[in-house]
């Protein structure tokens, strides 16, 4: 499978580190090298704004998708190829999924978490068979990678549920694993699951 269109779940905020606004910058000068398009929140703040910035300066096609909400405190990007304004979290969530072929998380806060938790969610009861990967940028994701462990050796998470979950340091990894994504067969997955 060869993504065409790429979710980015990324922080509102900039971070602590120089090291996620620069990955946030990779990541969308990748996309757009790559001829994907990028779909985000559609917002101008912290690595959201720095991630479409970058992609649009390469050239690359940007779809951000924005609940009235928060459109009308002024945090839209104005300068995206396509901004979709939807009326609430639900509506937009549905959307980016609908639009994209893989779901990526740079580093970012509670809605970035939801937003990854929710699409490997769905991948795990088979709703979507799509790509679902972090950008583990200067070890951000460590502490939650480890409490997943934690959670598949207690028995509330699957080994293979675990597994569908993509890890990577760098952008062009990422997309590499995404390029060779073969999601699995929806029957055997839900099978293996029970056991
Ligand atoms: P957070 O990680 O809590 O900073 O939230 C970032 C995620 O939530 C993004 O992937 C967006 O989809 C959404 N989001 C949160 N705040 C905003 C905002 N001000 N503008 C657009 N989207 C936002």
């Amino acid at each position: 499978m060869n993504p065409t269109r790429i979710c980015v779940f990324a922080g509102s905020k900039p971070g602590a580190r120089a090291e996620y606004r620069n990955a946030a910058e990779a990541l969308g000068r990748e996309i757009a090298d790559r001829n994907c398009g990028l779909v985000y929140g559609g917002g101008c703040v912290g690595l959201m704004g720095v991630l479409a910035d970058a992609a649009l300066s390469q050239g690359g096609h940007v779809t951000g998708v924005i609940p009235a909400a928060i459109f009308s405190k002024e945090v839209e990007h104005r300068g995206v190829s396509d901004l979709r304004v939807v009326s609430s979290m639900h509506e937009r969530k549905s959307l980016m999924s609908e639009l994209s072929d893989g779901f990526v998380a740079l580093p970012g806060g509670l809605g970035t978490l939801e937003e990854l938790f929710e699409v490997l969610t769905w991948a795990q009861l088979g709703i979507h068979t799509k790509p679902c990967g972090v950008l583990n940028v200067d070890g951000y994701y460590d502490g939650l990678l480890s409490f997943l462990d934690h959670a598949v050796a207690e028995s509330l998470v699957g080994g293979i549920d675990r597994s569908l979950l993509i890890v990577e340091e760098q952008p062009a990894a990422l997309l590499e694993q995404f390029a060779a994504y073969q999601a699995p067969p929806i029957e055997k997955w839900l099978d293996r699951r029970q056991t």
